[in-house]
């Protein structure tokens, strides 16, 4: 670690105590700009490490709402509008238990690199609440999602900050969160992406970040001269990211054998084909049941339940050729990157954000495996998000062909910037220098234009 980074890395945790997540995310990220920091004095000089890790601004509220046995319940609302150098602030709520500032801080500065490297004019942003929408009843979401917006509407705009779906937030969340947005502001715009179909949303969005995680593997593939044909692949969580994770994997002759939740995991040796995906999707998006029942349906799964005093998970520990983490952060430690290689995975494509630890990316970075890292791989889902803005603002719908090509074109570019930025500050092959410094370089010259803002 050079001195720069030790330095900026000490009063980083000094002034931002109690948030480890955002340390690893700015730590990552700024061991690859070392690179960039010896040729670019200009940037040492305006300060535009010291200023991109600071929030341009952070809002924390109360929401108030009521359950359904009339009790009253309060939970926090966060927003983290983190870099506006490129576009709108854009970037996606998380109503998860877990969710506290540093966690959003995080996401907020992941956000801005992806946002950049999609090649769409986004700035970078997060926001989320503390609230568990898990065992709420409709009613339920319904008025925390209308009080959360009470308050979120007088900050955001479609010319301001878009926000977006992510853990804990999919098409029945959007739609409460826009219609309370409608109602105060009196406006029917483009302010959230992820909308249904029927009001704004666009096609492929719901596909789009699972899609490109596996879109973004075959291209790291392909520069082995491979393809994911007949390729086993471990996919974790059960969600939006892992659900159309496995669906293209299957469109690409891949065979994916697992998917988890919080509460366990399923390993489906014969392969998890499109009648079982179906019934997954059924599953988590309207029975919002668990992965267990999977287990019960198909017998040739076999369920493990989440053993929370074991170092490492076992989901990561089974024969494959490629991975798509795509549950949440820090859930593959270094044991778990070591297990994947022991067990012949070579690819690495992250629909999660961050979902490996340091010493996990370490690991992968030493075999010189094709790891593509979350900013990259699942940079699909917001830049489907930007094609929303734009099909909103023409007034316009694309067909699903017309934004699948498009998705395609995106992440064929991300990983064609990747490997350029890896080559040309000399180390090839490493994606997340690569991405790292593609992300940044846009927006650290759009910040040196506009000056000290
Ligand atoms: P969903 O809420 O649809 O699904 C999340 C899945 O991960 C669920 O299966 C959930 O299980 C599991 N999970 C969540 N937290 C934990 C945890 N702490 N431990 C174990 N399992 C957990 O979310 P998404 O699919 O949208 O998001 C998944 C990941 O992808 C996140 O890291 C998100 O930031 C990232 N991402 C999402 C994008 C999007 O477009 N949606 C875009 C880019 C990145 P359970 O139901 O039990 O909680």
């Amino acid at each position: 670690m050079s001195d720069f980074v030790k330095d900026l890395m000490a009063e980083l945790k000094a002034k931002n105590p109690a948030e480890p997540e955002f340390h690893q995310a700015v730590e990552e990220v700024v061991e690859s700009l070392a690179l960039v920091l010896e040729r670019h004095p200009e940037y040492r000089a305006a300060k535009i490490i010291e200023r991109i890790v600071e929030p341009e601004r952070v809002i924390m509220f109360r929401v108030p709402w009521l359950d359904d046995q009339g009790e009253v319940q309060v939970n926090r609302g966060f927003r983290i509008e983190m870099n506006s150098a490129i576009g709108p602030y854009k970037g996606g709520l998380r109503f998860h238990p877990s969710v506290n500032l540093g966690i959003l801080k995080f996401l907020a500065f992941e956000q801005v690199f992806k946002n950049s490297l999609t090649t769409l004019p986004m700035g970078g942003g997060k926001g989320g609440s503390d609230f568990d929408p898990k065992g709420k009843s409709d009613n339920e979401v319904m008025r925390f999602c209308q009080s959360f917006m009470s308050e979120l509407f007088r900050h955001i705009g479609p010319n301001t900050d878009v926000p977006a779906g992510d853990i804990g937030v999919g098409g029945r969340e959007i739609g409460f969160l826009f219609g309370q947005y409608k109602k105060l502001r009196n406006e029917f715009t483009g302010v959230l992406t992820g909308k249904g179909l029927n009001w704004g949303g666009s096609l492929i969005r719901p596909e789009a970040t699972g899609y490109g995680a596996v879109y973004f593997a075959a291209e790291m593939l392909s520069t082995r001269n491979e393809t994911l044909e007949g390729k086993t692949c471990l996919v974790s969580g059960s969600g939006n990211v892992a659900q159309y994770t496995v669906e293209k994997i299957l469109d690409l002759g891949g065979k994916a054998v697992t998917l988890s939740d919080s509460s366990g995991y399923i390993y489906d040796e014969a392969g998890i084909d499109r009648e079982k995906l179906e019934f997954v999707k059924e599953l988590k998006n309207v029975r919002r049941g668990r992965i267990k029942e999977y287990a019960e349906e198909f017998k040739s799964a076999v369920y493990t339940p989440a053993d929370p005093s074991l170092d490492y998970n076992p989901l990561w520990n089974h024969k494959a050729d490629c991975a798509f983490p795509s549950a949440t952060q820090n859930e593959i430690n270094g044991k778990d990157a070591q297990n994947l290689l022991n067990n012949g995975v070579y690819v690495v494509s992250e629909g999660a954000n961050m979902p490996t630890t340091l010493e996990g990316v370490k690991i992968f970075l030493d075999k010189g495996i094709l790891y593509g890292p979350g900013k990259a791989a699942n940079a699909g889902g917001v830049a489907v998000s930007g094609l929303e803005m734009s099909q909103n603002s023409l007034r316009l719908s694309w067909t699903r062909e017309e934004v699948d090509n498009r998705l395609h074109h995106i992440m064929k570019s991300i990983h064609k910037t990747c490997v350029e930025h890896a080559d040309r500050f000399g180390t090839p092959g490493n994606y997340v220098n690569g991405a790292n410094i593609g992300g940044f370089l846009k927006v650290a010259d759009a910040m040196l234009d506009q000056g000290l803002v």
